[in-house]
């Protein structure tokens, strides 16, 4: 069995949290690949490194002195290395990353010094190889991930070794220039780095015991799930949960390798396991609810519409010419509606507004803004009865109008647009409905 473990930040933020890491990873021989963040937060109003360092290069960028921000950081790396009792200097490495500082080497080079010095840090701790992780991730010129060469690269240098440390977060174009993903990207790194080692397991490390089934900051205490496909977590990362980076499954999805996501503060918990099928039942009917404030509906609305070929067509086309993406189009029988990003849509309506009007000739279009969409996602949905039924009747009761309703054909998950206002109150009423009401 090999094993790919990934820690946050939080799991690394000092060297308390490092020997926790250690005694983690020394508890089982097959944690043999080890892809680690950048230090974050000690406490709630700590700065992480990844910021600090972003700081620190915006000073060097416009010419200013950087100096201090720069000491700040390599105190955050001393610390650890003290606590550690480590026989390690990053003297020279800092005087590299002053350099190209100065040089300005970009600012993804700057953040990715954060998982750099820590890698470096972690492989000495463990007595593990480190591989620089620009070596072997590798982004086409245009910024896009090169998944083909990544994988075969990867697969190359591990497959020498037995044991590894590669840093999370950022590789390299050809050219050698650094490039990061975007935030919490290390655990795109653990994705690629298991699917290259066709590891058994992807354990993902961080500072809660899994998913939950709701956002903590609306629902008190809510419970966490046990098992979770990775097509439902699809379906509530891209809607707000964000435990896990929501591009980080794509990697293992295609090899079928299951991710458990463990809290590095209570070991002893099993986490959750992100898997590609199961015959596991959820405990509820649904497995979790996600949402996200923040959207426009642009209604449209012309007599005869449904007997008219292409009008659906015509109205994309002015939201794909002024390059924005939709996220559902409910329709009835002389209208349709497009939900769109409020903060990407605002500045561009008027365009889009008038480039409806060329192209498709409506009567009317009105725009709505200010709405929250909330996902109830669940394989449990598609084997019972009733479940929209409980879902609009809760939310009734609980005074929440519903501007919008859309099943996709897997029934894997319904969508529900309501207020911004009433999105907290929504996921509330659904989460009593499904979860407290049946303990
Ligand atoms: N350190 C980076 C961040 O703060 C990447 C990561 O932690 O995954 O976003």
């Amino acid at each position: 069995m090999k094993k790919v473990v990934k820690f946050g930040g939080s799991s690394l933020a000092s060297a308390e949290q490092f020997k926790k890491v250690g005694d983690i990873i020394h508890a089982d021989k097959e944690r043999c690949f080890v892809v680690p963040s950048a230090p974050g937060k000690r406490y709630a109003d700590d700065t992480k490194v990844t910021d600090m360092l972003y700081a620190c290069y915006e000073l060097a960028e416009k010419g200013k002195d950087f100096k201090a921000a720069l000491q700040a950081i390599r105190e955050r790396y001393q610390e650890i290395i003290d606590g550690l009792a480590l026989n390690l200097s990053l003297e020279g490495e800092f005087k590299v990353i002053e350099k190209s500082f100065k040089n300005k080497a970009g600012r993804d080079y700057a953040a990715s010094r954060g998982e750099y010095l820590n890698g470096i840090i972690m492989a000495n701790y463990l007595g593990y190889h480190f591989v620089d992780a620009a070596e072997v991730i590798v982004f086409h010129k245009n910024g896009e991930f090169d998944e083909k060469k990544t994988n075969k690269l990867m697969k190359e240098k591990l497959s020498s070794l037995e044991n590894a440390v590669i840093p999370g977060f950022y590789g390299a174009c050809e050219d050698k220039s650094v490039k990061t993903f975007s935030r919490g990207g290390s655990d795109i790194t653990g994705s690629i780095v298991a699917r290259a080692v066709k590891a058994d397991v992807y354990e993902n490390w961080t500072d809660v015991s899994g998913f939950l089934i709701a956002d903590p900051r609306i629902i008190y205490k809510p419970e966490s799930i046990e098992t979770i496909t990775y097509k439902e977590l699809r379906e509530l990362a891209y809607m707000g949960a964000t435990v896990l980076h929501e591009d980080a499954i794509f990697p293992v999805r295609s090899e079928g390798i299951p991710i458990n996501i463990r809290n590095t503060n209570a070991p002893e918990d099993e986490g959750t396991w992100i898997v590609e099928s199961t015959c596991q039942k959820s405990k509820y009917v649904i497995t979790g609810i996600a949402g996200k404030k923040g959207f426009c509906a642009v209604n449209i609305e012309k007599d005869h519409m449904n007997s008219e070929i292409g009008f659906g067509r015509k109205v994309l086309q002015a939201f794909e010419e002024n390059g924005i993406s939709f996220e559902h189009v409910p329709s009835g029988i002389d209208t349709m509606t497009v939900f769109v990003h409020q903060d990407e849509f605002m500045h561009k309506e008027q365009k889009v507004v008038s480039g409806i009007h060329r192209l498709a000739d409506p009567d009317t279009i009105e725009i709505e803004a200010d709405l929250a969409l909330i996902a109830v996602v669940g394989r449990g949905m598609r084997a019972t009865r009733g479940t929209a039924g409980r879902i609009f009747s809760a939310l009734a009761h609980s005074n929440v109008n519903v501007k919008m309703i859309d099943q996709g054909s897997s029934e894997l998950n319904i969508i529900i647009g309501v207020a911004n206002a009433d999105f907290e109150t929504a996921i509330k009423a659904i989460y009593d409905i499904f979860v407290l009401c049946q303990l």
